[in-house]
């Protein structure tokens, strides 16, 4: 699915009546992949999001999809049927009393029947590693903070939807349930869904990215390929973000005089790039 964003601001107005300005004249096109965003706390990650997935209305600007406006009328319905959108904070996203029923939910309200949603929600907890035999019938508000993110997770991959957007997907995520989710995310782009991860999580962005957005104070101030982004550990210090760990030692390396080359984002990266410096 193509998305264009086109000049979206967004403010929201404090309980004082002050205004903030979360978003700031912001172009983006999106078409499959995965995008991965980056930026400080109260950059405006969460609420690109939340414009990207049709739930939040800039104030100002243009949302598109497959060229069509996606802000009303038949684009915003399309928009609505075919996103996704993993929240922050996956208790915003509960509101069924049992696990089954919150991951059947979106299912089939778009329409499934109620043995294809029940298939769909256990194949899709799976994935997350998770039984719906052992979890469906407890409360998604009683689970612990990880569970919980992972059926909010796997709620969404059930939809299959055509635009996956995950706000901060790994946050509290043990190493196996982190590289399920990666895994995911990896393999719905590679079905042909456009996806966009918000993420501190460099490391992470290192394993499924393609493009990295890099948004400060609501405008984007970096947009290009994964690895020349993430593996220039000065460019990201320079915009007050923390790199991939190995991009780091790289260049505390090269700092220290060892022949590091190539740009390595992982430790197995690293290691061979340390390897072939050293036989050259
Ligand atoms: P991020 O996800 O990068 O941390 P957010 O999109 O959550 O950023 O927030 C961007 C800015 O908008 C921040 O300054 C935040 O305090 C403010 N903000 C976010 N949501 C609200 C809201 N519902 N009401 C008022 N201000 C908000
Ligand atoms: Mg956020």
């Amino acid at each position: 699915m193509r998305v264009r964003l086109e000049g979206a601001s967004v403010t929201y107005e404090g309980a004082a009546g002050e205004r903030n300005r979360a978003l700031d004249d912001v172009t983006l096109s999106l078409d499959g992949g995965v995008t991965g965003l980056m930026g400080q706390t109260g950059s405006g990650k969460s609420t690109l999001l939340e414009v990207l997935a049709g739930v939040l209305p800039p104030d100002s600007g243009r949302l598109l999809v497959d060229g069509a406006d996606a802000l009303r009328g038949p684009g915003a319905r399309r928009l609505a049927a075919s996103v996704g959108l993993v929240f922050q904070i996956p208790e915003r996203q509960f509101f069924e009393s049992t696990v089954e029923r919150e991951v059947c939910f979106g299912l089939l309200a778009r329409g499934a029947g109620a043995r294809e949603a029940r298939e769909r929600a256990a194949s899709a907890l799976a994935l997350m590693g998770l039984d719906l035999d052992e979890i469906g019938r407890r409360s998604p508000f009683a689970l612990s903070g990880g569970q919980q993110r992972r059926v909010a997770i796997a709620s969404v991959l059930a939809l299959r939807p055509a635009l996956l957007l995950l706000d901060e997907p790994t946050a509290g995520l043990d190493p196996r349930a982190r590289a399920a989710c990666l895994a995911a995310v990896r393999a719905a782009a590679e079905g042909g869904a456009t996806v966009v991860v918000a993420s501190h999580d460099a490391n992470a962005l290192a394993a499924v990215a393609d493009r990295v957005v890099a948004l400060e104070a609501g405008s984007v101030t970096l947009d290009g390929p994964m690895r020349a982004l993430l593996g220039d550990a000065g460019l990201m210090r320079a915009h007050g973000l923390e790199g991939a760990c190995a991009a780091r030692a790289a260049s505390a390396l090269r700092r220290a005089g060892v022949d590091v080359p190539g740009t390595p984002l992982t430790a197995e990266e690293l290691a061979s790039a340390i390897a072939r410096g050293r036989a050259s």
